[in-house]
């Protein structure tokens, strides 16, 4: 379990945790936060450094505004740079470029909190022919309780509105025939993690380079054998693995 500090602001104690050097997770300006409030989120500013976050790297971004440029077939590069240049305006800096995905992911899901990292592991899997190795199976029954069974794989797109279309689409059919994903992986960038606490998408992104590494192990001595289908999805829809998956998420919830 992740003891978040309750000193700070829970998404800049989320951001310093995820870029910390130890998480592998984020250099420089990589990745991004972010935690919706009410019909709004707020994330992590253009070119913000995630692991010396402060509460001055985060801006407030409309959800349904936000939707709304995404969904105008008309809007491109030009359209995306007056709204964020709209959104310094008010709140001092630019959202992120990677912010118009962490919008589609709030209108699709239930998601509180939303993680973005370029861990090294799980980019050497996502940069390789074998990116499948994330989402075709599991490896341990840990990677399911906390991955879920059903990670979505999204092939590359050019970040920016370009992407947060494509995954929109990729995403809705995913949460039709499984199930609102953990987990979505972009092949040869990153990971975004989903979830109801800071505590829950810094423990995926944790496991998520757990898994990495194991499987690049695997390979290495022979190749990866995933579990069984039926013993993925016992663990999966067993109640004492929900049990365990709730009492998580509470105790998650009080560390805050
Ligand atoms: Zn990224």
């Amino acid at each position: 379990m992740v003891i978040l500090d309750p000193a700070l602001d829970p998404l800049v104690d989320l951001s310093r945790r995820l870029g910390a050097p130890a998480m592998e997770a984020a250099l420089l300006g990589e990745g991004n936060t972010s935690v919706r409030e009410g019909g709004a989120m707020r994330v992590k500013a253009s070119g913000a450094v995630l692991g010396e976050a402060t509460d001055a790297d985060f801006v407030r971004v409309e959800l349904d505004a936000a939707l709304a440029l995404i969904s105008d077939p008309d809007a491109g590069d030009a359209e995306v740079d007056a709204f964020f240049s709209a959104i310094a305006e008010v709140e001092g800096r630019r959202p992120s470029v990677e912010a118009l995905l962490h919008v589609v992911i709030y209108a699709e899901t239930d998601a509180a909190v939303i993680a973005h990292s370029h861990p090294t592991s799980v980019n050497a899997i996502l940069c390789s022919r074998s990116a499948e190795l994330l989402v075709d199976g599991a490896l341990f029954p840990d990677q399911i309780v906390v991955l879920g069974a059903r990670p979505l794989l999204v092939p590359y797109i050019d970040p920016g509105i370009r992407l947060a279309r494509e995954a929109r689409t990729l995403l809705r059919a995913h949460i039709a025939e499984h199930g609102i994903p953990r987990v979505i992986y972009l092949r040869n960038h990153g990971m975004f993690a989903l979830g109801a606490t800071p505590g829950q998408v810094l423990g995926a992104t944790a496991m998520a380079q757990k898994c990495a590494k194991a499987i690049i192990g695997a390979q290495a001595v022979g190749g990866v054998e995933f579990m069984p289908a039926e013993e993925v999805a016992r663990i999966d829809s067993r109640p004492d693995e929900k049990y365990r998956r709730a009492l998580l998420a509470a105790a998650e919830g009080d560390a805050r």
